[in-house]
């Protein structure tokens, strides 16, 4: 079982240095297998990239990122389907106003919660993106890396995170940074791709005639439901809610039977914690 070809391996999450490698290769993922093999703890289950990326290949992946055609496209749905829907639960759990969204992009998220009455700070590392934030909504992020955030800055009631604790070399320490700035019942929202299930590749991707969209190599981290939970929990956290979503109304490629057929499927995989969607969010309180 063990690997012995992946001799540097240690996870993340619980420090183990026994992994087995993914065999085959899922299709939906594009690495170059000549670099990167993808890897499961065989102690926590974890699944990563291996090896992690250095920093410089991560800063190369990212300006090609942003280069991507469908950005506008993909935030036009979030804006209009995703986000509100998120903040309308935020204001029935938050306890306060305050919000830290890190990795806020083109600040679209920073831009609703701050309609919706709270008080967000939106952190940022693409420059490229903090410009297009300004362009598009007069806001000013914090172009900085997270680890870099102003003590001043203090403590948070909510802290966003939508797909980007996959991108990460460490989600272990976004989350202990998390910790440090979450106040006491603060809420963190996370919300990540559901990749490497078979039943994706059966039900969405058939459906929908698409090809996956990642890619290559930005995706480090390939949680599932229950190992996302287990990170959070060991942090201090538990889990308010868990949903594995797509957005509200059907898609324009995709049949309204298909689609509310594919909803009640979803709701009942979801109360099991069984995989059904592309989408892990998880609603967690402090
Ligand atoms: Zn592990």
């Amino acid at each position: 079982m063990f690997n012995t070809a992946i001799s540097s391996f240690q996870c993340d999450f619980c420090r183990s240095t026994h992994c087995v490698e993914q065999k085959p290769a899922p299709k939906n993922v594009h690495i170059p297998a000549e670099t990167f093999k993808i890897v499961k703890c065989t102690r926590c289950h974890l699944v990563s990239l291996y090896p992690i990326p250095t920093p410089q290949m991560i800063q190369e992946i990212y300006t090609q990122y942003s280069e991507k055609k469908d950005r506008l496209r993909v935030e036009q749905i979030r804006r209009d389907t995703v986000y509100p829907h998120k903040i309308k639960k935020l204001k029935q759990y938050a306890p306060g106003n305050r919000l830290l969204d890190i990795g806020a992009g083109l600040g679209t998220f920073v831009d609703l919660a701050k309609q919706e009455g709270f008080d967000p700070v939106g952190i940022e590392l693409s420059t490229e993106q903090c410009h297009h934030a300004k362009t598009l909504y007069g806001l000013d992020l914090i172009n900085e890396d997270v680890f870099h955030i102003k003590d001043e800055l203090g403590q948070f009631d909510v802290i966003h995170l939508h797909h980007v604790l996959e991108h990460v070399p460490s989600p272990s320490q976004l989350l202990d940074l998390i910790t440090t700035r979450i106040h006491k019942h603060g809420i963190l929202l996370i919300e990540v791709p559901y990749q490497l299930t078979r039943i994706q590749d059966i039900i969405h991707y058939p459906a929908t005639k698409k090809k996956y969209p990642t890619p290559c190599m930005d995706h480090i981290y390939f949680f599932s439901p229950q190992t996302l939970a287990q990170m959070v929990t060991a942090k201090g956290f538990h889990i308010l809610e868990f949903n594995q979503h797509r957005p509200d109304t059907p898609p324009e490629d995709l049949s309204p039977v298909w689609y509310y057929l594919r909803q009640a499927f979803r709701k009942f995989t979801t109360a099991l914690w069984l995989p059904s969607g592309s989408f892990i969010e998880l609603y967690c309180q402090q």
